[in-house]
């Protein structure tokens, strides 16, 4: 494969920041220098005025998920270009167990839903029933690369499973260089409190932020931390964002265990007030947990400056608000009787890497080496993909964006590439734009052009997990 010189490019790390050249040979970074020479190199670009990122790593998304009720709406191939054209060049899924099979099938299914994806893509193992069988499973999926597993202390009858069940997953993993990822909310509680919503008729969508109190989140999430620590595993609380649920995680970090948190932009950027848009608007912003208030939203920006959370990823979880095309039967609309019947999710993987960094770097004073830590570094370590993703580095694989600082955008649904038919972000203004992007040293996105192909992204068999 022919070469790839970026030259003149600011480039920035987690830790560096300097102005140099970059030479790519097959799909990795060969050379970093200044004045390094452009005759003989198949491809030159001219990143004056540009940064020259490492490609985001979104640790946390959904991609043609049927979990029974819904499915996704997103292909791995249209969802993985979305991400891309965010910037975003791994992606890490949420693989599935069926109940009452194992966790093998459940990795196989996801493998062959994965085969069209565009950039890079690893797996995250979601556990459903916790016996001999699946627990020594786990330990075979460990040596495959799938270093991670999802547990879910909410959705009772669904997804739930009990202390007891985590517990020994969780021992699991903590002798065998996997993460537990947990889903931290009290489903049982929850429950209760959506019975009794809607047998009362109160069915509107602002009812699912008011039956899933912050509080019930803080409670899970010191649950399993407690759990996590007696088991001697680490631990990772997906998509945090109650400030209770970060005092715990905080706490946790200030005892010394390895207890890691994400938050999503949407927890960053939106409110409990878009419940209240007029019409059925509300359901657009239904996904678990909720929208919170703005003193949740300061705690949170105030645990990313801190490092008391460390990753902001998506959990895009598209549906669509209209019926869903594609013969899928499912969308927001068939909850419009009744909140607790909306799909929970939303989309989100396009927009991430432009949110952070004009509402992070630009307006609540995060560092550019913070911002590409929390988008790109500290996922990739957490996940046992570093250094091979989440910094450029030689050796590294040249997975780079070109990122123009001082381009606004607005974005718009219609101009996203995800299927869904909605974005929660609708007219946003900001500054802080992707202009190019290259998987392994492949340029993919050119602008407003793609040039990438369905099927190009690679399965990411990864290191440890939680180890850093
Ligand atoms: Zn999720």
């Amino acid at each position: 494969m022919a070469s790839t010189l970026i030259k003149n490019g600011r480039i920035v790390t987690a830790v560096d920041d300097y102005t140099a050249d970059i030479l790519i040979e097959d799909d990795r970074v060969s050379m970093i220098g200044r004045n390094l020479p452009a005759a003989g190199q198949a491809r030159v670009y001219d990143a004056g005025g540009l940064l020259v990122l490492p490609g985001g790593v979104d640790v946390h998304t959904h991609l043609d998920w049927d979990f029974g009720v819904a499915r996704t709406v997103d292909t791995f191939g249209t969802g993985t270009k979305a991400a891309a054209f965010g910037g975003t060049t791994t992606v890490v899924d949420f693989a599935n167990q069926t109940r009452g099979e194992g966790l093998l099938p459940g990795i196989e299914n996801w493998r062959r839903r994965a085969e069209s994806a565009c950039v890079d893509v690893g797996a995250h193992m979601i556990v459903l029933d916790v016996n001999r069988h699946s627990l020594a499973e786990m330990t075979t999926l460990i040596r495959e690369g799938v270093t991670s597993f999802k547990l879910f202390t909410a959705y009772p009858g669904v997804l739930m499973v009990d202390d007891g069940a985590l517990f020994k997953a969780m021992r699991v993993a903590g002798g065998s260089g996997a993460m537990i990822c947990v889903h931290a909310e009290n489903g049982p509680v929850i429950q209760v409190l959506v019975e009794e919503a809607v047998a009362r008729g109160d069915t509107a969508p602002t009812h699912h932020a008011l039956t899933r109190p912050s509080s019930m989140e803080g409670e899970a999430t010191h649950r399993t931390i407690r759990l996590a620590e007696l088991a001697a595993t680490p631990l990772y609380v997906v998509h945090l964002s109650a400030a209770e649920a970060l005092t715990a995680v905080t706490q946790a970090r200030d005892q010394g265990l390895p207890v890691y948190a994400e938050t999503c932009p949407h927890y960053l950027f939106l409110t409990v007030a878009d419940y209240d848009r007029p019409g059925f608007e509300g359901a657009k912003y239904v996904m678990t947990p909720p929208l919170r208030n703005q003193a949740h939203q300061e705690a949170l920006w105030r645990g990313l400056k801190t490092n008391d959370l460390q990753v902001v990823s998506t959990d895009h979880c598209p549906f669509c608000f209209n019926e869903q095309p594609y013969g899928m039967k499912f969308s927001k609309q068939q909850g419009r009787n009744d909140f607790s019947k909306i799909p929970n999710g939303a989309p989100g993987v396009e927009t991430r890497l432009p949110l952070i960094f004009d509402g992070g770097v630009r307006q609540h004073g995060l560092s550019l080496n913070r911002f590409v830590e929390l988008t790109s570094t500290a996922p990739a370590r957490l996940f046992g993909l570093f250094p091979r993703k989440g910094t450029i580095a030689v050796g590294s694989d040249a997975d780079i964006i070109l990122f123009d600082p001082d381009e606004t955008w607005t974005i718009r649904g219609s101009e996203g590439h995800s299927r869904v038919d909605y974005t929660m972000f609708e007219g946003r203004r900001g500054t802080g734009r992707v202009k190019k992007v290259f998987l392994r040293g492949q340029l993919v996105v050119d602008g407003t052009e793609w040039l990438g192909k369905e099927g190009m992204g690679e399965f990411l068999r990864r290191g440890a997990s939680g180890r850093i």
